[in-house]
This record gives C-alpha cells, structure tokens and sequence, in this order.
C-alpha cells in the first residue's frame, strides 16, 4: 500500500507535508483528502505505527471529557471507526462492547455523576447502574465495595494498527502520497512562515507542514524554532494467560481509584496502569532507532499498583502473566493535548501530546486539524488544546520531566476545579510570593505562575481538604468576598500579561486589531474585545493610552501567547510599531472595595475623588517612594485600582499599603474570590465563558464593538451582519440558583420548563447574593431575549436534581454600575 524511498521520483513539493505516521498523522492526511485537498504527502521515518501506536490498548471511548469539543472529538472518532472498515475495505477492529466506568467511594460517584449529566447533553448516553448490575456486566470483578457503575454500550475497542492502517488506506484512496523510511531531518522556513521539509533524501517544499511526530514532536518542532512541550513516559499493561470466563464482549472497564483499566485479551486479561508516579522516559533525546519499540519493565515499581488493581479483578493473582508490557507515551505538563497552528511559525501545524487518548480522540484530531488548515481558524472551541496556551518555559527539560512524574495518575484523578498539579511548582512566583505566603496564602498554579488563591486565618495551615461539598477554605474565602464587597481587599495579579505598543503608527494599528476605538484621550483605559473576520472573539482586554505613541495592553495569562501572536501577526510590516511584553516588569497590584479610596488616599498625594480620577483611567502616583500606574478599573465589581508597579518597587509598595490599610481593616483576597466577585457581576473570563467561536452578542459584549468608529476594523463587516441577523439563538446568561445550599462546579445541565437549552461554563458561589452563580450559554430557535429569560422556568440539575434558578441577561449584583462608579 505504501511506496518507500527507493521509488524513482521522489517528491520534491506537496501542499502538505504530514510528519508521522501513527494514528494521528494518517488521520490527518485522510481528513485532509476528504476536504477533497489532493497534494498530501505523508513521511514516516520507519514504518507506519511503528512509533506509540503500533502498542496502544485501543481503548476506545467517549466519556470522562469536561468541554464540548473533546466530547465531540472523542465521539465522531468511534464513529468513523466503525465505518471505516466498509469505506476502505479496511477493518478498523471497532468493537461496541461498552465502556464501564466504577466508583468505590461517594466522592467519586458524584464525580462521575457529575461528568455523566454534562455528557448527556452532547449525546454520550451514560446510565449509572447498581453495583449488582456491574457484576453482571463483568462476573469477574470484585464488586462488593462498589458503590456504582456508569455504562454506555456504545463505546468500545479498536485494534490500533488496523485502524490506522485503514486511515492511510483512506488517504491513500483521496489521493494522497505515504512514503515510508523517510526521516524529516530539517525544516524550511522563510520570513516567519514554513516553506519545507529537509529528508534524508531531499528537500521538499510545503505550503504546510505538520508535526504528528508523538514523543519525537518535541525534537521535531526545535528543528523548526517552535515549542512542543511535551515529555516521553512510561506506559504499562500486563496481560494475563487465558482466564475462565473472560470473553471479547467484556465490556472496557475503568476503576480510576485503583488506577486502572481492563479488558479481554485473547482469551486472557488486559490490566493497563495509570500509576501516581509515574516514570518519564527519553530524557537524552528518544533513541534514532526506536521502532516498534517496547521498554524494559520495571516490574518492582509496578508491584504496588499491580497489587491494588488485583483487588479489582482477583483472579488475575491466579493466572499466569503472559506479558507485561510497557512503552512510552507522551504527556503534556497540563494534561491536554496541543494542537493547531504554531505561535512561532506560521502553517507550521502540530497534533502532539496526547496523554494517552491519542487513539480515542485520534479521528475527531484529524478532522479538526485537517478543517483548521483549510480554513485557517480553527472549527471549534480550542481553548483548552490550543498549542499556543503554553509558555514557551514550558519547554524547559527539568520542567517537563518533574512535572511528567504526576502526569499519568492526573489521569484518573478526581475533578476537582481546584486541583493543581503538586508537581514542577514555584516556577514563576510574583515578587510578593513569600509575603503572601505569610499571611496564609494556598498557592494554586497556572502556566507556572503561583498565584494566592485563597488565606487561611492567622493559626492555620493552608491546606485544602478536596470535597464536592463546601470545602474547608468555604468561610475564609466567603470573608474575602465580604470584605471587597464591604471594606477594601488586595489581591495580587501579577501573571496579567502586560503588553506596550508603540510607535507613531500604534493607534492606527491598535485601532485596526481593536473593536472599540482606542482613539481616546491619554490616560484613557478602554475595555474592548479582538475579532477575526468572522466577528468571533480572538481575545477581551483592556488597552490603555499611555501616551499619544503609546499603548499599554493588558489580557488575562491564559491567552498571553494567542494576543501577543495576533498582534504580530496584525502589524503590516511598513508599520512604525513595536511590541514589548511588560509583564516582568511590573507588579499588579490590585486594591479593590468601597474603602479603596480612603486607603490610598492615605499613602499618595494624588487626588483620588471621582472628579479627578474618574473610572476606566490611569495616572500615575506616589505611594512611599515610588512612581505607580493607578488604573481605576474593577473585574469584580467594586470601586478600585489596579496599580502597576514596577517590580523592584514591588515589595515596599505593598509593604506601605498593608501599613496603611491596617486601620481601615485591609484583608488580602487570592483568587477564589475573584471568580465569586465576578460571576456575581457576571464579567466574563475568556477561555472559560467565551470561545474563539463566540460572536459579541452571543456573549454580552456587544458594548465592545464601536461598530460606528470613523476607521475600519477586524470583523466589522461581520458584526454588522450578525447585528441585522437580530436576535443571538444562543446567549451567555447568569444563573443564580434559589437554594442557598447546592454548588455549581461547571457543566451542570440548564433546564428551561423542563427542556436541555444547555449547561453552566463556569460557577462560583455568590456570597453576597446568597447562592451559586453560574454562567452558562443557552439555545432557543427563535432567539435568547429580555422576553425569552423573563418567560422562562428556568432549572439547573446538580447530580441529578433540579434546583430552580434565577436566570437574567443584566448583571444580578449592581446591574447599574452604581458600586463602581461611586
Ligand atoms: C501502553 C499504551 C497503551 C495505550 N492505550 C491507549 C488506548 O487504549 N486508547 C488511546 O486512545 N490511546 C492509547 N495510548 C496512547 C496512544 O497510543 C497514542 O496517544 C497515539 O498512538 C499517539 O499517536 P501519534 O500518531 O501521535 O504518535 P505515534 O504513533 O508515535 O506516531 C508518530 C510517528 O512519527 C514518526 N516520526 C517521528 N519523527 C519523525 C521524523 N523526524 N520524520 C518522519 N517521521 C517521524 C514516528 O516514527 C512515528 O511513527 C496508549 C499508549 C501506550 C503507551
């Protein structure tokens, strides 16, 4: 099926260049041929699968994924598996015996409840059933400490080569070119653009090209300047001789609280691992040769896991071993995989890092890859895969190894939003890190950065005791939350990515990339979003004029990368426009509450009366001795500032604010009480609340597009056309639900008189309105209005019951901007 190297006329051009073919590069190249793209060529250094996925399991199932779009991937991929075969004539293996997840404690039933209810909503149809129920699905398993099971008979195995092998197949049939034993040794590039491949044979140029290389990806993508952060680790499952009673229509079952997994093999028994600690593997690079490679087992680090999932399936003790395998998979330091084209290299595309559901997630990869490089935006929400959510730190060898350690366990971890990885902590800290840790800052960790999430009361250990329930930090987070909306908090928000643009062109390119006119007076601070030409949302931030040259641009950290390449990517070449990422270079000081006036009208001479410094401005003042950017600007819906320090001044700032807010009662508050502030007030968070598919009036944010600004814009045509299309039929709206008791964690189902319309993003409990507060978007045909929330009866179902809900489109706390503007 395949040609190889020595065939005569060995290709020097293609309009893709796919690199690798295991499960994720065939599928690519297959989806590629599909969009009816002809000029695909496929290389593979060895032979097809040789790499990881000649060896996986083959699980193949849809549920346990918290965001639509690993849901959808995950389900069209067992689709096309089982059609797959009559398409090419090529069998995948596809088996629908079912998919069997089982719980031993309450904490983990609700769990799973939890991700079942979401599930449903995109069609994964997951019944909980009794632990009698389980026994009968599977006679073999130990099941009198389970408290329940979760079935869905849809999903199911497949075999791993034959499946990517009918992929090729497929591409193969729409045209495309697959050679074999060519090794990508090199990658062209000219003016910040892909141009090639370098092979052993040659060189062969590409409009694109795209990195499916597994845990080679790393390695592949510095040959082409661009960060992969990936890491090789160990991944094992033993297989036992033939045991009684063990068929092929045993369903797959997961046991995450013993870390494993199981199905038939053979006539035998499949236990695959997915231990706490794990082994990283590969760390002097992955050997040149490594093809259908299969590593040494370790069986004494095993022992203690192996042991444990005996406990399970008790008569795996008795029989033999027949093997215990174990091979490298790769794994990224926040356990999603990175896809999408590369920041550092544009139609440089990479499909890597898939933590071990490279074969389940393989198909919608493929498809969602193959429709990103036809369109050049991606079709679905990738918040959450993007490759260009990671810092390019996290590149760094030690990182990826320490934090590789706790990769594989994080599999089967509980859900807990709050849950950070314990592992390659301390990376980036603020400059006031070891001063909020004396006064009880709980750390939580993002893109390496420590941030205070929440303090513990003088006397006691910051320590989380995890729950479905109020956790043990409920109270002291609920007296942040009361002492902003009251008094006068600070909070630190360092990692906010810090940008300054200047030049003499800068306002006429910020006001090309801007939806809002930026325009504005110097000192003026304007909220506005980013919009493609489709008129969906790239990024929301505030952009700040410093001067008339000068702009400072400030967005959340998870989308540092994705502005800072979209403002590169936006400034014509002519343009006298530079841009430098500020974020070191200052603290973020944030000093928030109906008493943030009085405290810093103590330590500055500047006027801070409404008058002289008016909401959504800047200037700069005194406090002790240094020279401050004040920003009067809220994200959680009080009267307050954001002060940029410059980081040497950092800490004696504080220092004089904590000295001076003593009096008046000053409390620090982490992060925790952000997210209750502001999904009271409703702002909303991008990544979480808003996507790259949203468009300003599905979400509310309509008021950041000046529509009418005298200069043309990114997505003006657009937002005119979804303006006269009328009503949104899906529109963010805020939930507060009217028992004070239930939590809303995200993806908890919306009922409108009794019907799906869709499910929470994001929640928090709202302290002051009494109740969990979520944001979630919701669908109705003819249009999401004033009229439509004010008409409905609107429930939230939290496993499995459902709570009325208050449902409105105005922010519930202070919907006139009263606190804000005082
Ligand atoms: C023990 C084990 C069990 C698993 N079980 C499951 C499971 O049940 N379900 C599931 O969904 N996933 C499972 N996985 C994970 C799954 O196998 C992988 O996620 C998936 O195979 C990754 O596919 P890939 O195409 O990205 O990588 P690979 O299959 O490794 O393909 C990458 C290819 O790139 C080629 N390559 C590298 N460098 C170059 C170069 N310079 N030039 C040309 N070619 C190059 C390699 O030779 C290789 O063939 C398992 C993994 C392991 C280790």
């Amino acid at each position: 099926m395949t040609e190889n190297k020595s065939s005569s006329n060995f290709p020097t051009q293609a309009q893709v260049v796919i690199i690798g073919g295991g499960v994720i590069g065939c599928s690519v190249a297959y989806h590629l041929t599909k969009l009816g793209w002809r000029d695909v060529l496929l290389l593979e250094r060895s032979n097809l699968t040789a790499g990881t996925t000649w060896h996986a399991a083959g699980l193949v199932v849809s549920g346990g994924f918290g965001t639509e779009t690993t849901i959808n991937m995950a389900k069209y991929t067992r689709e096309l598996y089982q059609r797959l075969g009559e398409e090419t004539g090529q069998d995948t293996g596809f088996k629908a015996i079912g998919y069997l997840e089982v719980a031993s404690t309450a904490e983990r039933v609700e769990g799973l409840r939890r991700q079942a209810d979401f599930a449903r909503g995109y069609g994964i149809d997951v019944e909980q059933i009794s632990p009698a129920e389980v026994k009968k699905l599977w006679p073999l398993l130990y099941t009198d400490d389970l408290l329940a099971g979760f079935y869905n008979p849809l999903d199911g195995r497949a075999n791993p080569v034959d499946t990517t092998i009918a992929l090729a197949k497929g591409a193969r049939m729409g045209g495309a070119n697959i050679l074999e034993d060519v090794r990508v040794t090199g990658i062209l590039k000219d003016k910040g653009r892909v141009t090639g491949v370098l092979t052993e044979q040659g060189e062969i140029q590409a409009e694109y090209v795209v990195n499916c290389c597994g845990i080679w990806a790393r390695e592949v993508g510095l040959m082409a300047g661009v960060n992969v952060p990936l890491q090789a680790a160990e991944h094992y499952y033993l297989i036992t001789e033939p045991v009684e009673g063990a068929h092929p229509d045993l369903p797959v079952v997961e046991d995450p609280e013993l870390y494993l997994y199981l199905r038939e093999e053979v006539g035998g028994l499949m236990v695959g691992m997915f231990e706490p600690i794990s082994q990283p593997w590969g760390m002097n690079g992955i050997p040149e040769d490594f093809s259908f490679g299969e590593i040494p087992p370790n069986w004494d680090r095993l022992m203690p896991y192996l042991e444990k999932a005996m406990h399970r399936i008790p008569i795996a003790k008795e029989a033999g071993v027949h093997t215990l395998f174990c091979g490298p998979e790769s794994f990224t330091p926040d356990m999603s995989p990175m896809i999408g084209e590369a920041p550092e290299l544009q139609n440089f595309y990479v499909a890597a890092g898939f933590n071990s559901l490279g074969i389940l997630l393989g198909g919608g990869v493929g498809q969602v890859v193959a429709q990103w490089i036809a369109d050049g935006h991606p079709p679905v929400d990738v918040s959450e895969i993007n490759i260009d959510r990671m810092s390019p730190f996290r590149n760094n060898q030690q990182y990826l190894y320490d934090r590789t350690v706790e990769m594989l366990g994080w599999q089967y971890a509980e859900g807990w939003s709050n849950l950070h990885f314990e592992s390659a902590r301390g990376a980036r800290r603020s400059p006031l890190h070891d001063r909020l840790a004396k006064a009880g800052a709980w750390f939580g960790e993002s893109d390496g950065w420590e941030y205070a999430d929440w303090y513990a009361p003088p006397g006691i250990e910051p320590v989380v005791e995890y729950s479905w329930k109020r956790q043990n930090w409920f109270d002291y987070n609920s007296a942040e939350h009361k002492a902003a909306r009251e008094g006068v908090i600070l909070m630190d928000l360092t990692p906010m990515s810090k940008f300054l643009i200047q030049g003499r062109d800068a306002e006429k390119v910020l006001n090309f990339i801007c939806a809002r006119d930026v325009n504005v007076d110097i000192g003026r601070c304007v909220y506005t979003t980013w919009l493609n030409e489709r008129g969906t949302i790239e990024a929301d931030l505030t952009v700040t004029r410093l001067a008339e040259d000068q702009y400072q641009v400030v967005s959340s950290w998870s989308i540092h990368i994705h502005v800072l390449t979209w403002l590169k990517r936006h400034i014509p070449s002519e343009a006298h426009v530079t841009v430098t990422d500020m974020t070191s270079a200052y603290a973020l000081i944030n000093i928030q509450g109906p008493k943030s006036r009085q405290l810093l009208s103590k330590i500055t001479n500047a006027d801070m009366s409404n008058q002289a410094f008016p909401h959504l401005t800047m200037q700069q003042i005194d406090i002790g001795y240094a020279l401050v950017n004040a920003l009067r600007i809220t994200y959680l819906g009080e009267l307050g500032w954001e002060l940029y320090v410059p980081s040497e001044f950092s800490l004696h700032v504080y220092d004089y604010i904590l000295q001076a807010g003593e009096e008046i009662g000053l409390k620090h508050a982490g992060l925790q009480a952000l997210e209750t502030l502001r999904m009271e007030k409703a702002y909303r968070d991008y990544g979480h609340d808003i996507d790259n598919l949203d468009t300003p009036g599905e979400v509310g944010l309509g008021f950041t597009v000046d529509s009418d600004k005298p200069v043309n814009f990114i997505g003006k045509e657009a937002f005119l056309e979804q303006k006269a299309s009328g009503t949104p039929k899906r529109q963010l709206v805020q939930f507060l639900l009217e028992d004070p008791q239930p939590l809303m964690h995200g993806g908890e189902p919306i009922y409108n008189n009794g019907v799906r319309v869709g499910d929470i993003h994001t929640a928090a409990y709202g302290h002051t309105l009494g109740g969990a507060v979520g944001l979630g978007p919701i669908t109705n045909a003819s249009g999401v209005d004033k009229e439509y929330i004010q008409a409905g009866s609107f429930e939230i179902e939290v496993v499995g019951v459902r709570f009325p809900a208050r449902a409105s489109l105005r922010p519930m706390y202070d919907p006139k901007n009263e606190k804000i503007k005082a």
